[in-house]
């Protein structure tokens, strides 16, 4: 079977990196994540005071000054069985996911020049095929030619205490208006920005999960993928006859 691009898009929290990840291991694909990629430019950001956390003002000329010094990239942790995301070298892949990155990154990302030098990135990883790749701008912008494209959404209380679970797991304490005020500025934010703002990609399909299960969703999302590669093959064959 020839391999695709999957774009995965759609509002935080609902489940997106959790259906991309068990999607490439199923096919062994390649799996980006690419809001993990604005959130290291963000802890750098807060690092090196080139955002003020609380107030979000940002020292733009700074930020554009630093952009050639901030690299990120992604390494396979054998042990998690997972990609985990390197900031100059350095794992952040804990430090991505607090609060305080959540808090101020759709502000980093809504910066044309920090989104040019992700965007460059992401083709880049993306280039032979085999991945699903997961963010706000994948199907619209980053690979508008993706042969499947999802636009993921549920409930905002569902999410929001979806999101609440996974940050308690680690340690993290929050209620859940606190969690669902974040997803909700996030949401608006993203979607409103003048550079790529989320929105529906024409040709996706929409997936709510409001009730629907984890493997549900993935057998529904695999069936897809099968039968696109079907056609995708015989059209192929019919081309060579
Ligand atoms: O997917 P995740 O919630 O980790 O993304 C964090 C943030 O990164 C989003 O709220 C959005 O501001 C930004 N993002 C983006 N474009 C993408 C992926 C993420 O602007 N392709």
């Amino acid at each position: 079977m020839q391999k695709i691009t999957i774009a995965i898009d759609g509002y935080s929290s609902c489940g997106k990196s959790t259906l991309a990840k068990a999607l490439a291991q199923r096919l062994n694909y390649s799996y980006i994540d690419t809001g993990a990629m604005y959130r290291a430019v963000t802890l750098y950001a807060i690092q090196h005071q080139l955002i003020e956390p609380k107030t979000h003002e940002i020292n733009l000329s700074g930020l554009l000054e630093a952009l050639v010094n901030i690299e990120v990239s992604f390494q396979f942790n054998t042990h998690s069985r997972s990609s985990e995301t390197y900031l100059n070298g350095v794992n952040v892949e804990r430090e991505i996911r607090t609060m305080q990155v959540s808090e101020n990154v759709s502000k980093i990302s809504s910066i044309k020049e920090v989104r040019e030098k992700m965007v460059a990135l992401q083709r880049k990883m993306g280039r032979s095929k085999g991945v699903v790749m997961d963010g706000r701008d994948i199907g619209t912008h980053v690979f508008p030619n993706a042969e499947l494209k999802l636009f993921m959404t549920a409930d905002t209380t569902v999410r929001a205490q979806r999101r609440l679970d996974e940050l308690s797991s680690k340690g993290q304490y929050y209620t859940l208006e606190e969690v669902k005020q974040n997803l909700l500025s996030r949401d608006y934010e993203d979607s409103h920005r003048k550079e790529n703002p989320l929105i529906q990609a024409k040709d996706a399909i929409v997936l709510d999960n409001t009730d629907i299960s984890r493997e549900e969703q993935l057998e529904f999302v695999l069936k897809l993928i099968t039968d696109l590669q079907l056609t995708k093959d015989r059209n192929a064959s019919m081309a060579s006859k």
